[in-house]
């Protein structure tokens, strides 16, 4: 069956272009999927702008978008087990990983299913009682969804559960390295009945597909999630028509050990904070800023535990970490532990890819730590987005504050310390959209999502993720019986 779904059939692109799909395990091929160019994206935003203007969709009451994402939610919950092993096959993360990804996009489709019928608007208190002052919230449009590959399914489910719910129309592109549990998902989509139009899905490169789609003047909306080079040019190419803009970028995250902090949780979670899923995730804590006090000891800790985590294939019971993407992100990575190290970082273990012969075809890389960083360099400036931590010292409360507050980023951070007020204040004083007390990693549907700077604009889950699909209009009616002529009044 071809992959690009426009208008309610299943295409191949127009051109006949595939693309293969990479195991990053072991660099094998697993499918070959359709490959949209600028054309194919053209008809996909022109099916979802016909639907946006002449279905009934919009209209719906929401109640009914609602139970269309609750059966959404059940067939995919159905298929968890093989969306699981799709998502795993196409990122390498392990099943245990990938698992954890469908129920928690299961529960974000339920969290808007249950939302859809809860946008209640205002009524203004309007300073003069003759008007009836009412605030309604309407569908945006026509919504362009672009996601990345570390989180594949997750991140277009935090886009699409609730552009349908509020009432929009999307185009959905996935990363190009790992369309597979998108694809699932729309053919889940598509036996739900939508309106031809509601739901397209497009695939293929970004400077192609994604930069169509960014600057379409039929889009009244951009959703992205990726990096912040590629979302200032979306940001860039939405300003043509003064589209909405959602913007999850990256960051540099913060991770502040005290040495009041519960030792063996803080260690474990800072392993977690920056080695789980090979440290591709948006909020990887990879910047650890530990009490001068407990440094060494702490990275004692670190590096012989870190020599430990077992590399593997993700199906394999016994595997903690996966592979990296592809080769070139491979390559990225080693240029940062290059640089840093020639920048004065001392590597303490990693740096280096794994010698087991098993993992040789796949694009594996030891976790690595580094300590003697400062903040002036690369590494502790620029997101790494592989198994990379640097460590610094700080001295007390203020300096570990301006060190980590020091970025441009402002995703997420951490702060393990057992003195309640120290947790508040610091958690307080903290520039960044997500603040983890003792803990690190954890989201869920009903929180907001996002960050502070370069790190975005919006914010994703929660009511405000359905907000952000939705355009506020003020409605003011004069119900005067004999309304004032402005003019009429000389
Ligand atoms: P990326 O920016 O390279 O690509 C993201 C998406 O944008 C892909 O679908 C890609 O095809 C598309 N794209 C590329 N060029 C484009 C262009 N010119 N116009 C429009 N679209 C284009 O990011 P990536 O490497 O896929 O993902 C990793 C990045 O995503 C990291 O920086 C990570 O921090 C970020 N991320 C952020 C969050 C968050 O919630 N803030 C979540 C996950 C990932």
């Amino acid at each position: 069956m071809p992959e690009l779904y426009i208008d309610g059939t299943w295409r191949d692109a127009a051109a006949g272009a595939t693309r293969e799909v990479i195991d990053p395990f072991d660099a094998s091929v697993v499918r070959s999927v359709s490959e949209a160019d600028a054309d194919d994206t053209v008809a996909a935003i022109a099916a979802a702008r016909r639907a946006f203007d002449h279905s009934d969709w919009a209209h719906r009451p929401g109640a009914d978008r609602g139970q269309l994402l609750s059966r959404l939610a059940d067939a995919m919950e159905a298929d968890a087990e093989h969306l699981a092993g799709l998502e795993t096959t196409d990122t390498g993360k392990t099943l245990v990983e990938s698992r954890q990804d469908m129920a928690d996009i299961v529960g974000v489709v339920r969290y808007y299913a249950g939302l859809a019928d809860k946008a209640a608007g205002e009524v203004i208190d309007a300073p003069d009682p003759r008007i009836r002052s009412i605030v309604v919230r309407e569908p945006v449009g026509v919504c362009a969804q672009i996601s990345p590959w570390n989180y594949p399914l997750l991140q277009a489910s935090w886009k699409l559960a609730p552009a349908l719910a509020a009432g929009n129309t999307i185009v959905v592109k996935p990363s190009e390295l790992t369309p597979l549990t998108t694809i699932r998902t729309f053919e889940l989509l598509a036996e739900l009945g939508l309106p031809d139009g509601v739901a397209n899905l497009v695939l293929g490169a970004g400077p192609t597909v994604g930069a169509a789609m960014s600057a379409s003047p039929d889009v009244d909306l951009v959703s992205f999630t990726g990096g912040i080079v590629t979302g200032r040019h979306v940001m860039r190419a939405a300003a043509s028509n003064m589209k909405n803009v959602a913007l999850e970028l990256g960051g540099k995250n913060p991770n502040l050990v005290f040495a009041d902090a519960d030792r063996d949780l803080a260690i474990d979670q800072a392993l977690n904070a920056v080695f789980f899923h090979a440290g591709q995730v948006c909020s990887a804590g990879a910047r650890l800023l530990v009490e001068a006090s407990i440094h060494d000891e702490v990275v004692d800790a670190l590096v012989e535990r870190a020599q430990r985590i077992v590399l593997g294939n993700g199906r394999e019971q016994t595997t903690e970490s996966g592979p990296l993407i592809s080769a070139d992100h491979r390559a990225k990575v080693e240029g940062y532990v290059a640089g840093a190290i020639e920048q004065g970082a001392t590597l303490r273990c990693g740096g280096a890819r794994p010698d087991d012969p098993a993992l040789a075809d796949g694009f594996f890389y030891l976790p690595t730590i580094l300590t003697d960083c400062h903040p002036e360099m690369t590494i502790v400036r620029e997101e790494v987005f592989g198994p990379v931590l640097t460590v610094e010292p700080f001295t007390d409360e203020t300096d570990a504050l301006a060190r980590a507050n020091d970025t441009d980023s402002g995703l997420a951070a951490g702060v393990f310390t057992s003195d309640l007020g120290r947790a508040q204040r610091v958690s307080q004083a903290l520039r960044f959209g997500t603040v983890w007390i003792n803990d690190f990693h954890p989201y869920f549907a009903q929180a907001p999502w996002g960050g502070y700077g370069t790190s975005g604009i919006g914010r994703e889950l929660g009511h405000l993720g359905l907000e952000e699909y939705t355009e506020v209009k003020h409605i003011a009616h004069n119900t005067a019986p004999e309304p004032l002529h402005w003019f009429g009044m000389r």
